[in-house]
């Protein structure tokens, strides 16, 4: 088959387009005909150099295709059926993944970090990870949803424990963990404010639903939160941006508010007043990925229309490089997926 492998770290340059050996599903396993792999920034940290990542390795998280095989021991599936996969890795039989805590699995990862990804045209994969899509979805959208509607899923409900009506600011409207957070949030009818960019982003965001949209490039995050919410401070926020936004993340908290967070794109390493976190009793929360509970619950949001994935644009997986270079300029809005 063809895949899309890096035998180095580095730019979009190490990237190759090349013959790779088929995989064989094991008697466990499910074989995945790959019809689209929607991209992540995670793609770009994996292609610059993560530690567990072996090489020669195949990028890509969020897979959607056609079942072409089932092993001998699956009799839930059949060949042809439309699938998106789970875009995690995780060992099953731990006391955690028993739990439905798969997230907590000492052998949790996600697809196409530290285990092969989707960049190809075949993939072998647990049964566990096989979820039927509905014939309305196709392949794109359907890759454009794992990843980051599980991840604002788990952060906004799992970690946040979200409540209707509350206020949550959610940062990098365009971003697709921002998309789904916004979305999530309303299903809440919680009141969003978001922040993005420029004014096409602003107008995307306002049509997804939030109510408010705050320029960050402009304007103060943490200031016009607490203006907008007449100096009350926001319950929530939802943060992957890191260190350019941290400060202000937390300024527009109410007291007793929560940060909750999963990325740190511009940057890991911040600092901030401890007597700030203590006196106004903040909760600043850790979140990765999510359960395979969560998945569904939030799949079925997405197969029933409440919840939709917002497609930026496609490129041949032959293309992959120039795929790369369009995500880092970061003028997407929505989802960039790879077509085999
Ligand atoms: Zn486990």
């Amino acid at each position: 088959m063809k895949a899309a492998v890096i035998h180095e770290f580095g730019g979009p340059e190490v990237l190759r387009y090349e013959d790779v050996p088929d995989p064989r599903p094991r008697k466990d396993q499910v074989l995945i005909r790959v019809r689209a792999c929607a991209m992540n920034h995670l793609d770009l940290w994996v292609r610059k150099g993560l530690p567990g990542v072996k090489l020669p390795h195949i990028l890509g998280s969020d897979i959607a295709g056609e079942i072409v095989e089932v092993g001998e021991y699956i009799t839930d599936l059949r060949p042809g059926q439309r699938v998106l996969l789970a875009p995690m890795h995780f060992c099953n039989h731990c006391e955690q993944c028993v739990a439905g805590r798969q997230n907590l699995c000492r052998e949790f990862t996600v697809l196409g970090n530290a285990v092969d990804g989707g960049d190809c045209e075949l993939m072998a994969v647990p049964a566990v990870n096989v979820i039927p899509i509905p014939e309305s979805l196709g392949f794109v959208e359907a890759a454009s949803v794992p990843l980051v509607f599980l991840t604002a899923f788990h952060m906004l409900t799992g970690r946040a424990a979200i409540r209707p009506g509350q206020t949550v600011l959610v940062l990098g409207a365009n971003s697709g963990v921002g998309i789904a957070a916004i979305q999530i949030a309303k299903l809440f009818n919680a009141t969003v404010i978001a922040t993005a960019g420029d004014d096409h982003k602003i107008a995307k965001a306002r049509e997804l639903g939030a109510d408010f949209v705050i320029n960050h490039y402009q304007q103060k995050i943490g200031d016009e939160a607490r203006k907008i919410t007449g100096k009350a401070g926001v319950d929530i926020v939802v943060e992957h941006v890191g260190a350019a936004t941290w400060n202000e993340s937390m300024k527009a908290l109410k007291p007793g508010g929560t940060l909750v967070t999963c990325g740190a794109t511009s940057g890991p390493e911040v600092s901030f007043d401890l007597r700030f976190l203590f006196a106004r009793q903040l909760a600043l929360l850790g979140s990765y990925m999510g359960t395979m509970g969560e998945l569904h619950d939030v799949l079925k949001l997405v197969f029933s229309g409440k919840l939709k994935a917002i497609v930026d644009t496609t490129f041949p997986l032959k293309e992959i490089r120039a795929a790369h270079e369009y995500l880092e300029q970061s003028k997407m809005f929505g989802k960039v997926v790879l077509i085999p």
